[in-house]
């Protein structure tokens, strides 16, 4: 798999490079569009990238401090893998989370270790679409890639979603404005809904918003599943369990079965609120219910660049995609018990490994307070909370930037990285590959 990641060539002093249809990582639409100018090792104009994407291209600067610390103080990269290793086979209920930022290859290698060592894999989906996963894994998803929105999506839904802000470029090159194949006319042959608690920036884009009642997704899903049926509803009891007239609803699920091909994009306003996984349970069955009359899919928008690639590696190598245990030596999936911010909180973690994330910026007060009172390993490309507070600290390079791999977009389509110029620090990869290494010798795996 090492020999697939492309890597950056080095820029010659004042030249200007040209590197073509790099890949922004920044968020889940992973734009591979993106035409880079690099001068000196330095991103000067990433053509085509959003106001999240530019920011995250031209702000981009290498790191100048040392590859690793031990304990705070700079040392060998050979040092701190040994120190890593044995971190990790030292405990007895060792933790590895993270992985949202990092390329597939990378997200392979934390699994293996986290196989060798009896361990648990957790990635940053067991704190935003970790419901959906359950869901997934118990309802199924109809699914389909974000061309298939573009060339047909004909009725466009988001639901506790806010692509305007947090996905800028949804919009115009997946879901709203592309003259698709069977759309000539673009935006003109699109219906673009819009449900959620506050009226977002997106909705301005909508032609309907439905305001919902905060915390009553779940009804809301269910009243659209029951007018799906046919069922006869209390126009009453509808309005009050879910803010919104029935007639709305009605008018709504009419429109759905009228569509040739709709989708519902669903967010973190749908996956963290009261309900959670049964939130995005009634989502999918409501998909589900749909395809009785007409072609409907849904899809999750996600957030950080390959954190779809995380579900994917982690349910390719274990058959869960978050929240893995491996202490009875085959895969175990149980969130509230295998999630890293609950397994933390409870002191019941003994050792750990991050990796691109920043748990102790992010996770409940406990949870900190365990992490920062165990050895634990930490890859980032940036100085964090969590780095600081690490026995073994990594910077690593930036993946899409500095080094290649794959990523997978939030419609679970692979994408391949078009680094702009090399890092002098690792990759996460090559951190990771060579803490592998030496776990299997602590363990004497000689395979
Ligand atoms: S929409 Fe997302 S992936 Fe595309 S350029 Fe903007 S931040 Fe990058």
């Amino acid at each position: 798999m090492a020999s697939s990641i492309l890597e950056p060539t080095a820029s010659v002093p004042g030249e200007l490079k040209i590197i073509q249809d790099a890949t922004c990582t920044f968020c889940g639409c992973v734009c591979d569009d993106i035409d880079l100018t690099v001068v000196d090792n330095h991103i000067t104009e990433a053509k085509r990238a959003c106001v999240l994407g530019k920011a995250w291209f031209l702000n981009h600067s290498v790191e100048d401090k040392p590859s690793c610390l031990i304990e705070g103080k700079p040392a060998s990269l050979e040092a701190a893998y040994d120190r890593a290793a044995k971190i990790l086979t030292d405990g007895k209920y060792p933790i590895i989370y993270g992985l949202s930022d990092s390329p597939c290859e990378a997200q392979r290698v934390a699994v293996s270790i986290a196989d060798w060592i009896s361990g648990t894999i957790d990635t940053t989906t067991s704190v935003c679409h970790g419901p959906s996963g359950m869901a997934f894994q118990g309802v199924g998803e109809v699914t389909c890639s974000l061309g298939e929105v573009a060339n047909r999506g004909d009725m466009i839904m988001f639901w506790g979603s806010n692509p305007a802000e947090s996905h800028p470029r949804h919009f115009t090159k997946y879901s709203l404005m592309p003259k698709g194949m069977f759309l000539p006319n673009g935006r003109k042959d699109r219906t673009m809904v819009l449900v959620d608690v506050r009226k977002t920036k997106s909705a301005k884009a909508a032609d309907i918003f439905i305001q919902i009642k905060p915390r009553r997704d779940f009804e809301g899903l269910w009243t659209l599943r029951a007018l799906a049926k046919g069922l006869e509803l209390d126009a009453k009891v509808v309005l009050d369990e879910t803010g919104v007239e029935l007639a709305v609803w009605k008018d709504l699920m009419d429109r759905m079965k009228a569509a040739k091909f709709g989708v519902i994009f669903f967010g973190m306003g749908l996956t963290m609120t009261r309900g959670k996984h049964a939130n995005s349970e009634a989502l999918l069955a409501l998909t589900r219910d749909m395809n009785a009359f007409t072609r409907f899919t849904a899809k999750p928008n996600r957030g950080h660049g390959n954190v779809t690639g995380a579900d994917n590696v982690v349910s390719w190598r274990t058959g869960y995609p978050f929240g893995v245990n491996h202490a009875r030596g085959y895969p175990r999936f149980n969130p509230g018990e295998y999630t890293t911010s609950d397994t933390l909180a409870r002191g019941e973690a003994d050792s750990a490994m991050t990796i691109a994330c920043d748990p102790m910026a992010n996770f409940s007060e406990p949870a900190r307070r365990h992490l920062a009172s165990i050895p634990f390993i930490a890859l980032d490309a940036k100085e964090t909370p969590t780095t600081r507070a690490a026995a073994v600290a990594f910077t690593v390079a930036t993946y899409g930037i500095n080094t290649g791999g794959t990523v997978y977009r939030m419609d679970d389509v692979p994408i391949p990285l078009r680094p702009a110029f090399p890092s002098p620090h690792p990759s996460d990869f090559e951190v990771l590959s060579q803490i592998e290494t030496r776990v299997k010798k602590i363990l004497g795996v000689t395979a």
